[in-house]
């Protein structure tokens, strides 16, 4: 039997086979650690009626175990010059489809439409490229896309605070964005040994399980991250202090204050205190007063 295509004997020679060259601006980091392969799988939960998109499949070390695990498996990867060893390297499983394209830009909806007919429910499973995580992530969960779950590897420190609750100096509008459409959950840290070549930054594996209806009703969403940005834009200044500067201009100090009370949150607070609740509370109190962003 051949060895897997994560091993690193394997690993290498398909690099060298195919004169592959790394590159740092494509955040090309490849997995060769068994272990924690089997715990990105296992974490997705698949089964044979389920279908698994891959972002960035590399020279395929996930994409093989997904094939394995997933009914159909979609992988999309930017680097042209990845698709022809894809093609060879994975020529045994015929569940998988490769996309030469660039996940930020492709229409998703068509891609499942066209790929997951039939499946009953699909899982994104990834090691992502680290220079566009958060804007991956944003694109998956802002398109209400048919998901399950999420379960990306992704920089230790990005995963904190996506994970982070109240109170502490992880919690940010990253955090407030990925809970409201999703319920994260740390699977494990992961050490640089694991990668070729190795990132200089830590890993971890999160899981995203996807809401099918947020905690809170809102009554405007565009005006909810609006307002949930807007208290974050200087950390250290009061919620009242941050809301001024970007919807009360000269004299709107009182009516801020009013508005304020009447959402039951003391001006004195940080953005970094308020929960989810109290965040959907405030911004439709704003809506309904008419306020908006100046
Ligand atoms: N899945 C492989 C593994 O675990 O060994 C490779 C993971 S590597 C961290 C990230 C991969 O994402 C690379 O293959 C890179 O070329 C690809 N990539 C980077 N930006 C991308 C984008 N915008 N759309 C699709 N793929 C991208």
């Amino acid at each position: 039997m051949t060895d897997r295509i994560s091993s690193p004997g394997r690993t290498k020679e398909i690099i060298q086979r195919y004169g592959f060259s790394f590159k740092k601006s494509l955040g090309q980091n490849f997995l060769i650690d068994q272990n924690i392969l089997d715990k990105i799988v296992s974490a997705a939960e698949l089964d044979e009626q389920s279908g698994a998109l891959e972002i960035g499949p590399g020279i395929g070390a996930l994409t093989e175990r997904l094939a394995a695990a997933a009914g159909k498996v979609t992988a999309v990867e930017i680097d042209r010059r990845l698709i022809p060893i894809l093609q060879d390297v994975l020529s045994p499983y015929p569940n998988v489809t490769i996309r030469n394209d660039d996940v930020l830009k492709v229409d998703l909806h068509q891609v499942f439409a066209e790929d997951f007919a039939g499946v009953d429910k699909v899982s994104v499973v990834a090691n992502l490229p680290y220079y566009v995580t958060t804007p991956i992530l944003m694109k998956l969960l802002e398109e209400k896309l048919p998901l399950r779950n999420i379960v990306v590897m992704i920089q230790k420190e990005v995963a904190e605070r996506m994970a982070a609750s109240p109170g502490g100096k992880e919690y940010g509008s990253l955090s407030i964005a990925v809970q409201y459409y999703s319920e994260p959950e740390l699977v494990c840290t992961v050490p640089h040994t694991v990668f070729i070549p190795q990132p200089n930054v830590e890993s971890a594996v999160i899981r995203l399980k996807v809401r099918e209806n947020p905690p809170v009703q809102v009554m405007n969403e565009k005006f909810f991250f609006e307002v949930v940005q807007a208290s974050f834009t200087q950390r250290r200044k009061t919620i009242a202090n941050n809301l001024k500067a970007r919807f009360f201009s000269g004299e709107g100090r009182e009516r801020l204050e009013a508005l304020l009370a009447e959402a039951g949150i003391d001006p004195a607070r940080r953005g970094e205190t308020l929960s989810l609740q109290e965040y959907a509370k405030l911004s439709d109190v704003l809506y309904t007063a008419g306020i908006v962003s100046q």
